[in-house]
């Protein structure tokens, strides 16, 4: 009990501190002491040293990775048997009921889970590549990081994408299909392989066949599945080149998606559209089931939290606190 309670002051102490959790270690805190009370007819007070706490130091966010999965239906995760989605859920924190925003489309919806805030605000309705449109509007998280001299990268299966922030944004940009359409299960893997190589401090990778897949055979096809389970080997590949080159312990990784899918389209507002998965693993993460109601603009402000940048105030998305193991945030945003 006592421990709990030096664990809970440590907490309290410390978080005021670590808006950055790219700060150093905390402090080592200095010996306190502790008086015992004493009866009057014995010998005057003593004083017994307190042991001196150290708290083991945390690892420091280094970096971010934010993987999204197009189409991923909450159900599809044990449906497809995505192994290496499911560990990550064992280990870190999560939801199954996050909510993406309307329309429940490729482009708004991943301008949202960047820029932090409602299609109102970053205006990107549309969903193909219009570059005459130029890019979601506002200071979205690959602005916050590259300002502050993280390498920035984006790795995304569909063009499109490229409208989420402006090319000055991201230090390395690529896409594999122009199309919408066309499969490609090596492309995205193989360029965000060498982008951990090359050392990033926030990467967003986007398997994009899935989708493809949902609109040809139906969400939840044997199809569509086979395609996630392929996209998790993807996902485990990424997770173990991270562990190879020695980043995996300072990384945080958020796994998401854009949208869900009924029969073989998305882009309405029933449940089965907008209703995305939200996991997050890490350093500092309290492993569990998230209570918070999570919106898809949370992970830019999210990843924001974790690195330690500011938070425009402007953001629709607020930092999903709990999973870092502080209180329910019940005036988080009330989604769009
Ligand atoms: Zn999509």
């Amino acid at each position: 009990m006592i421990q709990r309670i030096l664990h809970l002051t440590l907490l309290i102490i410390f978080l005021p501190s670590c808006g950055s959790f790219a700060s150093p270690p905390p402090p080592t805190l200095a010996p306190t002491r502790l008086v015992i009370p004493s009866p009057s007819s014995t010998p005057p007070p003593t004083e017994t040293p307190f042991p001196t706490i150290t708290p083991t130091p945390l690892p420091s966010v280094e970096r971010v990775l934010i993987v999204s999965f197009d189409g991923l239906r909450p159900d599809a995760i044990a449906a497809a048997n995505m192994v290496n989605l499911l560990s990550l859920m064992q280990n870190g924190a999560f939801t199954l009921s996050a909510q993406t925003i309307m329309p429940s489309l490729t482009l708004p919806s991943h301008a949202s889970m960047l820029a932090g805030t409602c299609p109102a605000k970053h205006i990107v309705r549309w969903n193909e590549y219009v570059p005459q449109n130029g890019f979601a509007l506002g200071v979205d998280i690959f602005d916050l990081a590259h300002a502050a001299g993280m390498r920035t990268v984006m790795v995304v299966g569909k063009e499109k994408l490229r409208q989420v922030t402006e090319p000055a944004s991201t230090d390395y940009f690529d896409f594999v299909d122009r199309t919408d359409k066309i499969e490609d299960s090596t492309t995205v893997l193989r360029l965000a392989l060498a982008q951990i190589n090359t050392g990033f401090g926030l990467m967003f990778v986007h398997f994009a066949d899935s989708d493809i897949e949902g609109h040809k055979n139906g969400w939840m096809s044997r199809a569509q599945l086979e395609v996630y389970g392929r996209e998790d080997k993807g996902l485990g590949l990424l997770i173990q080149a991270l562990k190879d080159k020695g980043m995996y312990e300072s990384t945080m990784i958020i796994v998401t998606s854009d949208h869900g899918g009924h029969e073989t389209t998305h882009g309405t507002d029933l449940p089965e559209d907008m209703t995305i998965p939200w996991i997050i693993s890490g350093p500092r993460i309290a492993p569990g089931k998230l209570s918070t109601q999570v919106y898809t603009m949370d992970t830019a402000a999210t990843a924001a939290f974790a690195l330690g940048l500011p938070l425009p105030p402007e953001w629709d998305g607020t930092p999903v606190f709990e999973a870092f193991g502080m209180p329910v945030d019940e005036f988080g945003n009330s989604g769009c």
